[in-house]
C-alpha cells in the first residue's frame, strides 16, 4: 500500500474547518501527511487540528492580506487542496452586486490568489507538487439557480487544465474533483426534504446523497505518487449523477 502513502509529505487544506475539507484533511493525515487546516473559524480549526495531529491556520480567502500571511506561514507544501467555498441559490436576475462579489471572491478570486502564491513557492522549491481543486457538478453541467456558483466552479475546472499544462514542467500535477450531492452545512436543509430525496432516487445510479468521507479518498489518491501520471482532469464523485439515468421499465 506504499503507493498510497503520504508519509513525509506536507499538505495545506484551504477550507478545512468542516464538511468536505475537514474529511480531506483527516484522510490526508491518516495517509501520513503533515496537514495544515486553514479557514476562518479558529476555534473549530484548532479543535479539529488537535484531533488529527495537524496544525491550524487562520485564512480568509476573501482577504488578500490573509492569503499572503497564510502562504508565508506555510511556505511550499507538497500538496495544496483548495476546498473553501460558498453558495447562494437564487434567480440569476435577482443577484445583487454584493452576493455576486461574495461568491466570486470566496470560490474563485481567493482560490486563484492562494494557488498563485503557493504554486510560486512549489515552483521555487523545485520538488514538484500536487494541487487538488474542489469543483462541483457545476464544473460539468448547469442546474438552475446556481449561476454565480457555476461561473466559479466552471472557471476552477478550466484553471485546473491550464495549470496542469503550464506547471507540468515543474512536476506539479493539478486536478479537480467535482463532488455531487454531498450532505454538509452548505446544503443540509435541501437534503432533509423528502421530495429532494425522492427526486434523487429517480435520477441517480446510487440513490442516496453522499458524505464528505465519500469524496476525500480521491483527494488522497490525487495527492500521492499513484497520481503522478494524472493531470488536468475533472473527476466527478457523484454516485453516477453526471453519467447515468434511471430507466423505469424492466425488460419482459
Ligand atoms: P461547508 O461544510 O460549508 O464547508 C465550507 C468550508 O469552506 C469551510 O471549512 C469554511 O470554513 C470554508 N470557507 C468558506 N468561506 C471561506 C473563506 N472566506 N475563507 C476560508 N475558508 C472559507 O461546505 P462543503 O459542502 O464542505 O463545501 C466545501 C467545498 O465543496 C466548496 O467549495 C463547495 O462548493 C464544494 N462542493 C460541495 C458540494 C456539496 O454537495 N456539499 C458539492 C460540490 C462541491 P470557515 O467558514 O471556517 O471559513
Amino acid at each position: 500500500m506504499r503507493i498510497f502513502s503520504l508519509e513525509g509529505k506536507t499538505a495545506l487544506v484551504a477550507g478545512a474547518s468542516r464538511g468536505i475539507g475537514l474529511a480531506i484533511a483527516r484522510q490526508l493525515a491518516e495517509a501520513g501527511a503533515s496537514v495544515t487546516l486553514a479557514a476562518r473559524s479558529e476555534t473549530e480549526l484548532c479543535a479539529r487540528a488537535a484531533e488529527i495531529g495537524g496544525k491550524a491556520l487562520r485564512l480568509d480567502v476573501c482577504d488578500a492580506q490573509s492569503i499572503a500571511d497564510a502562504a508565508e506561514a506555510v511556505g511550499a507544501p507538497d500538496i495544496l487542496v483548495n476546498v473553501a467555498g460558498t453558495v447562494i441559490r437564487k434567480r440569476f436576475e435577482e443577484f445583487t452586486e454584493a452576493e455576486y462579489a461574495k461568491v466570486m471572491d470566496t470560490n474563485l478570486n481567493g482560490i486563484v490568489r492562494l494557488t498563485q502564491q503557493i504554486g510560486a513557492r512549489m515552483i521555487a522549491r523545485g520538488q514538484g507538487g500536487k494541487i487538488v481543486n474542489i469543483g462541483s457538478l457545476m464544473s460539468l453541467l448547469g442546474l438552475p439557480y446556481l449561476s454565480v456558483y457555476a461561473i466559479t466552479k466552471g472557471a476552477l475546472a478550466q484553471l485546473t487544465k491550464v495549470l496542469a499544462a503550464e506547471w507540468a514542467r515543474y512536476n506539479i500535477q493539478v486536478n479537480c474533483i467535482a463532488p455531487g450531492f454531498i450532505v454538509t452545512d452548505l446544503n443540509r436543509a435541501v437534503w432533509e426534504s423528502q421530495p429532494m430525496l425522492d427526486w434523487l432516487k429517480g435520477c441517480q445510479a446510487n440513490p442516496n446523497p453522499g458524505k464528505p468521507e465519500d469524496v476525500a479518498p480521491l483527494a488522497v489518491f490525487l495527492a500521492g505518487r499513484g497520481a503522478d501520471y494524472i493531470t488536468g482532469q475533472v473527476i466527478a464523485v457523484d454516485g453516477g449523477y453526471t453519467t447515468t439515468a434511471v430507466w423505469p421499465l424492466e425488460p419482459k
